[in-house]
């Protein structure tokens, strides 16, 4: 069995849930007292948060490659980035280590392919919504449609991730604001999923919830972490 290496606590609430998920799936496949070998790195989310909202990329990559170097250093075989938004800086993190890094998006989109989805929308942070790095990785490796919520509905979503899900707080209202979201986006836009594209979202949103499929990328990267660290 290879060695995860993940590179948690943003935040730890989606941190814990990838650590059970991983175990949990490794008992099912191997069966008996098998467990994952992982070696966790986990950050300050008080810091990173901070930086993000301060717009400081550098800072957060200089910081996300020394505790990936860290990770290899102890033998980790590959590296999962266990946060959706992390991953803008992915490549630089990438530039620092020797072993591969098992991104996120990828993960995600490799199922949506599977299933046959071809459009799909994307709730995150304003980041990941916003910007480039991971939107448009679906859509240029993958020819997966992506939609993102309006500037409300972003403000909404982002708030709600880091004012709540972060602090570990899953409240009613909140899910029937993320309902209504995934709604107008099936009704006006035609999507055919969603993709929860922050670790936090699977606490609040469940299959139950909606009308099309969701896409839990803490669940899609977890499992495709233990499927390549089975891999002979
Ligand atoms: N865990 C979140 C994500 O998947 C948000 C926290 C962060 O900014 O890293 O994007």
């Amino acid at each position: 069995m290879k060695k995860i290496g993940m590179l948690g606590g943003m935040s730890w609430e989606s941190t814990h849930t990838y650590y059970k998920l991983i175990n949990e799936e490794v008992k099912s496949k191997l069966g008996g007292l098998h467990s994952a070998k992982i070696i966790l790195s986990s950050v300050d989310f008080d810091e990173i948060e901070k930086l993000q909202h301060l717009g400081d990329w550098d800072k957060l990559a200089q910081i996300l490659a020394e505790e990936a170097k860290s990770i290899e250093a102890a033998q980790a075989d590959f590296l999962i980035i266990c946060t959706n938004t992390m991953h803008k800086v992915a490549p630089i993190i990438e530039k620092n280590i020797n072993i591969p890094i098992l991104h996120i998006a990828d993960a995600t989109a490799y199922q949506l392919q599977d299933d046959g989805i071809k459009k799909v929308a994307l709730l995150g942070t304003r980041f990941t919504m916003n910007q480039d790095f991971y939107k448009q990785r679906v859509i240029d490796n993958f020819g997966i449609d992506v939609v993102v919520p309006n500037d409300e509905e972003q403000t909404l979503i982002h708030d709600i991730i880091y004012q709540e899900l972060c602090l570990g707080k899953v409240e009613d209202n909140s899910r029937e604001v993320y309902k209504k979201i995934i709604k107008r986006l099936e009704v006006e836009e035609g999507v055919e999923a969603v993709i929860l594209g922050c670790t936090e979202i699977a606490m609040l949103i469940e299959k139950s919830d909606v009308d099309i499929s969701i896409y839990d990328t803490t669940q899609l990267h977890a499992s495709a972490a233990v499927k390549k660290a089975l891999l002979a």
